[in-house]
């Protein structure tokens, strides 16, 4: 008889991994920090790191993902297409543009809000009854012997009365974020690097409808991608866009508050011209520190590192949250295996194998945002040309746009 495999952390990545192995039959106890809220049919879930004022886009892949899952009918109601994709540079002459139809696909991915995605990935989890969910709770300690892992947890503050509870398993998933505790509890180092940068999120309204079409302009200030959001309830045409500004960190504090808002639709407009039309309204802005953070190593023992405890990527090409996906799709097939020939799910050698069947793809995504950000933050007049040849060069060559189109549907795994 095996033992639920523990899950520890109910983000994006913990509640979508979690479906993805409950689904083949294999049981889950999954270990979050914080208190869910009730989930309404009307009403998103905004509460914590993964499920906020974010929204993603998601690869076709991805959609592949969740469609296996039968979730893909529940998460397109909140969810728009990217049709075309338009990159530019402020200042340049370099264009380039990317069409579904021209690529033989029927889009590019998915833009969806945070806050319904976790809503949609929470109600199934509380539904699956291979997935028992215990949340409000931290994991404060994690220790492994050859045979088993164990974690403590503790309900509740010192302050107000707390419980101490402990679980073990013969596998530990640490799907715990950017800052994880359990990879520092396994000692695993990190290879990290501090862009200097912010990206302000928000939701902006412009005169002009979106159509589907995704913009990533690099701007003087940082690039700025505009990604179209799904139309509000009984409308035809959507206006609604999701805005992703990477600034210089200290810059930030200018376009946050509302009595920056006036300041930040200008700023918007500068940086855009017309081709959205006009920026009307602006939702309230966060900001995000970012930096990149590499696992020395995704697996100890028997435990396995997924999603940001993994790898953390720096947002702008989108690209972050769909490799954890395919992390979790391949970990969910080795697992599956072990599991119907009833063999060790936490063997070491088996998840080994899992960590080397997946470095090549990551690395090729690490690498692949790493260049974006730092090939397009220089403002040197000769990078500046090579960058602006480039992108007309890739209107040109042929072939070249279908390679970044696939690449950037996360269609290679
Ligand atoms: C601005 C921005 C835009 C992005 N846009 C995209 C995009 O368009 N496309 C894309 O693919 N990716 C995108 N990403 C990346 C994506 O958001 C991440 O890949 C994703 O959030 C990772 O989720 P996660 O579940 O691994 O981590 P998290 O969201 O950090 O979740 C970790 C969970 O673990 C819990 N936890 C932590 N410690 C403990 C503990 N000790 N005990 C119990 N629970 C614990 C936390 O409460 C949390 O719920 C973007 C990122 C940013 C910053």
């Amino acid at each position: 008889m095996q033992q639920p495999i523990l899950i520890v952390g109910g983000g994006m990545v913990g509640l979508s991994l979690a479906l993805m192995l409950a689904r083949q039959g294999i049981a889950i106890r999954l270990l979050e920090a914080v208190k869910y809220p009730e989930t309404t049919a009307t009403e998103p879930t905004t509460y914590h790191s993964s499920f906020d004022a974010r929204n993603t886009a998601l690869s076709r892949r991805t959609v592949q993902i969740f469609s296996e899952l039968g979730l893909w009918e529940k998460l397109s109601q909140h969810a728009t297409p990217i049709l075309q994709v338009n990159i530019s540079e402020q200042g340049g002459f370099g264009k380039a543009r990317l069409q579904a139809h021209e690529e033989k696909v029927e889009s590019f991915g998915q833009v969806i809000e945070n806050a319904w995605l976790g809503r949609v990935l929470l109600s199934e989890v509380r539904a699956n009854v291979n997935i028992e969910l215990v949340d409000g709770i931290q994991v404060t300690s994690l220790q492994q012997d050859a045979d088993k892992v164990w974690v403590s947890a503790q309900r509740g503050s010192d302050q107000q009365g707390s419980e101490q509870l402990e679980f073990q398993s013969n596998l530990l998933i640490a799907a715990d974020g950017r800052d994880s505790f359990c990879r520092k509890a396994l000692g695993i180092g990190v290879d990290e690097h501090d862009y200097q940068q912010v990206a302000i999120v928000t939701t902006v309204q412009t005169s002009k409808p979106h159509g589907q079409v995704a913009f990533e302009r690099f701007s003087k200030n940082g690039p700025l991608a505009l990604l179209p959001l799904p139309a509000i309830t009984g409308q035809q045409d959507s206006y609604r866009r999701s805005v992703v500004w990477t600034v210089e960190k200290g810059t930030e504090a200018q376009w946050l508050g509302e009595s920056n808002d006036q300041p930040f639709l200008q700023a918007l407009q500068h940086t855009y011209g017309n081709r959205a039309g006009e920026f009307t309204k602006t939702g309230k802005r966060f900001a995000y520190p970012l930096s990149q953070v590499l696992a020395h190593s995704q697996v100890s023992g028997r435990v396995v590192l997924m999603g940001n405890a993994a790898h953390t990527l720096h947002p702008v090409a989108g690209q972050g949250f769909n490799l954890c996906m395919r992390d979790a799709h391949v970990l969910t097939r080795y697992l599956a295996e072990q599991y119907q020939a009833g063999q060790d799910m936490g063997d070491n050698a088996r998840l080994k194998q899992y960590e080397q069947a997946r470095l090549s793809d990551q690395k090729r995504v690490i690498r692949f945002c790493d260049s974006v950000v730092r090939g397009f933050s220089n403002q040197n007049p000769l990078l500046k040309l090579a960058r602006n040849t480039g992108l007309m060069a890739f209107e040109v060559i042929p072939g070249a746009k279908q390679l970044v189109a696939t690449y950037a549907m996360g269609l290679k795994v």
